[in-house]
């Protein structure tokens, strides 16, 4: 009898459909890896898929090495993804380890990742750029990055020293510098003005965080906005057209390391150290965190390397032979070796490099870093305004295209 009720459809419990293995893929794709930077899938960690009918995933993953400490890290995020699924009923991952020519191309495809989708800096794309760090502070490591920029401004080139040594700032005094920086609109952008400083026929342009703050407030200021302000040094300052930049690091590793190789993935490193092996060790880390965030260390520099007395003997203060040492831990040429001397830590109280007016043993030493710097380790790059491009790739790319047209038509007739 139809009693005018309808009768509803018995309740079928819904069970999803297992994902397909493209799908698992895809939003294994979502997974980061944190030290690297690129999704697991791209950096070569996922060897293999599978999905059972019941819905159990089984992913296998292969760590860039077996003890590495964002295992845990990768399992949760990979769970995360993964369960998400309505299909899937369980989640399993089969951990492996890469052999050394996979990780070398996981580091290769990182790098690559990196440097494509580095966010815009005004930094030119011809300039070199060198940031100078330590594994302590008061090694020398803002006394020998003012003089190497020194130097290779009295060559007559355009370098800027960006300071991002936020806690203990020191490069305004080792250059004579004090004015506040201003800022001033470029391209309907605000940006700020660096300090220009001549040099025979180069110039310095230097920004630091002491531009910003004074000294005795500056340790107030940590951790609040002065990492921050090291990246807006290195997006807003309308520098000019820069042969190098050389950035005076924070001793140690932390956040401006790491923001540094995120924004600027085209930096060089190199590390000073002094004579000391405890000290070496120190530096070590500093070189460890490079290779981990990308950065090669492209040289040594030993500082405070001995004393010349009076008398013209070598004295060994700080011991010796710990930038050979870390120059062949880290497999880069040692660039140097400056010695101790009164007229550098001088030159640096009144705000005049020493390589700048001496002729001493460590402006002499100096000297010849800055030229293995320019010449070899970190050449130039020069500046395309005005001069023959006959070598030049673009050139050579152009003449490729002609030729291959003319091989076209040739073909074509
Ligand atoms: P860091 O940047 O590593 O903290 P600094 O460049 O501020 O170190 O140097 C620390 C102190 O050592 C400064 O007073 C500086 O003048 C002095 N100093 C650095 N290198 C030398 C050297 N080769 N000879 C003499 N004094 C030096």
């Amino acid at each position: 009898m139809d009693d005018g009720l309808i009768t509803p459809p018995a309740h079928e419990p819904t069970v999803a459909e297992p994902p397909s293995v493209d799908v698992v893929t895809d939003a294994l794709r979502t997974v980061i890896d944190p030290e690297l930077g690129s999704d697991v899938v791209t950096l070569g960690m996922i060897p293999s898929v599978e999905v059972a009918p019941d819905g159990a995933v089984t992913v296998g993953v292969k760590l860039t090495i077996g003890g590495c400490p964002m295992r845990a890290e990768i399992k949760r995020s990979i769970e995360d993804r993964i369960s998400v699924h309505p299909g899937v009923t369980s989640v399993k991952i089969d951990w492996g380890e890469m052999t050394p020519e996979e990780r070398t191309a996981a580091m290769t495809t990182a790098r690559w990742n990196a440097r494509e989708r580095a966010p815009e800096t005004a930094i030119g794309e011809r300039c070199r750029i060198v940031a100078v760090a330590s594994g302590k502070g008061g090694v020398g490591k803002s006394s020998v990055t003012v003089n190497l920029a020194a130097g290779l401004a009295a060559s007559g080139l355009t370098v800027g020293v960006l300071d991002a040594d936020i806690w203990g700032f020191s490069v305004p005094r080792l250059l004579g510098v004090d004015q506040p920086l201003e800022a001033t609109e470029v391209d309907g952008r605000p940006r700020i003005t660096p300090n220009r400083l001549p040099i025979g026929d180069g110039m310095i342009e230097v920004v630091s965080t002491g531009f910003l703050v004074e000294e005795s407030t500056a340790l107030m200021w940590r951790g609040l906005m002065l990492t921050k302000a090291v990246e807006q040094f290195l997006r807003d300052v309308a520098w000019g057209d820069l042969d190098y930049l050389l950035i005076d690091m924070p001793p140690g590793t932390g956040d401006v390391q790491m923001g540094l190789a995120r924004l600027l993935p085209r930096t060089s490193l190199v590390v000073v150290t002094t004579p000391a092996l405890a000290a070496q060790r120190v530096a070590q880390r500093a070189a460890d965190m490079a290779r981990r965030s990308f950065l090669p260390v492209v040289g040594v520099i030993e500082n405070m390397s001995g004393f010349v007395c009076e008398h013209g003997e070598h004295h060994e203060v700080f011991g010796s032979g710990g930038g050979q040492a870390l120059a062949d831990a880290v497999g880069a040429p040692l660039l140097g070796s400056i010695p101790i001397e009164a007229a550098l830590a001088d030159g640096g109280d009144i705000g005049q490099p020493v390589i700048l007016s001496s002729d001493g043993p460590a402006a002499t030493a100096l000297r010849a870093i800055v030229n293995r710097l320019r010449d070899e380790v970190v050449p130039m790059v020069p500046s395309t305004d005005g001069i023959d491009m006959a070598g030049c790739s673009a050139r050579l790319l152009a003449a490729v295209e002609t030729a291959l047209s003319e091989a076209d038509a040739q073909s074509a007739d």
